[in-house]
């Protein structure tokens, strides 16, 4: 089975859940992110009830398990964010919304980290998994603040950090984060991928394909595997990075 730890699910057509089941994919995380300008709370709550209450209407008719998660993006805090944050417990209180995402930094801004740091104080205060976005911009110096302000505000066990790639992985790879790998263009390929896993093993990652509006490939952890198993890995190192490392990770 294949779990894509990763994903803004309501941006792709039905199509895509057909054929990534038919290619093994049975379970997904959703995040919320900025589909529109989000300027106002309403609009960002309006976001929450389709990813948390519509989503899995659409995509679990393809056998297809649907998880959530909530939170206010970096790119898209409205004036009000406030109001997102007190109305956070609701969606939490939902089954299958299973951590606080994506948040984080997308730039080094004052807001940006205020927003960060109280969305952090709540999952931590709660226990909660939080989904960590790092951007494409200045990666390595984004990444350097947002794990300062990571080890200040919450459980590293409780983390899963994402979009890893080559320029940030020396400094994540003795942290006790969950690290995500994002198969897409413009971050990793599945060759790079591959050869990732092979140099710093299979235990802290979990992958996902974060399809989105942006250009990306639903199809990319079905590549992922299909190389895996061509080039001869382990089954249940394979095992590990396609379902098990996130399951355990979110107590699944
Ligand atoms: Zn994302």
């Amino acid at each position: 089975m294949i779990f894509d730890a990763h994903m803004h699910a309501d941006t792709r057509p039905i199509e895509n859940f057909m054929e990534m089941n038919m290619a093994g994919v049975e379970a997904i995380l959703t995040c919320a992110y900025d589909p529109l300008r989000m300027k106002k709370s309403n609009v960002t709550l309006e976001h929450f009830d389709r990813i948390v209450y519509d989503e899995p209407k659409r995509i679990e008719k393809h056998n297809i398990k649907v998880y959530a998660a909530v939170g206010v993006h970096p790119r898209a805090i409205p004036d009000d964010y406030e109001n997102v944050i007190e109305k956070l417990p609701k969606y939490m209180n939902e089954e299958h919304v299973i951590a606080v995402g994506e948040i984080g930094l997308d730039e080094i801004t004052p807001k940006q980290e205020e927003v960060f740091i109280k969305q952090l104080q709540y999952a931590d205060e709660n226990n909660y998994n939080v989904i960590i976005h790092t951007p494409r911009k200045n990666k390595a110096k984004v990444t350097q603040r947002t794990i300062t302000l990571l080890d200040e505000n919450i459980n590293p066990q409780n983390v899963q950090l994402d979009h890893v790639d080559n320029s940030i992985i020396d400094m994540l790879i003795d942290k006790d984060y969950t690290l995500g790998i994002t198969v897409q263009p413009l971050k990793m390929s599945p060759t790079e991928t591959v050869e990732m896993l092979d140099k710093y093993g299979f235990d802290k990652f979990v992958l996902d394909t974060d399809i989105s509006y942006a250009p990306s490939n639903h199809m990319a952890l079905a590549e992922v595997k299909h190389k895996l198993i061509q080039d001869g890995y382990k089954k249940s190192d394979i095992k590990k990075v396609m379902s098990n490392n996130v399951m355990k990770f979110h107590n699944l």
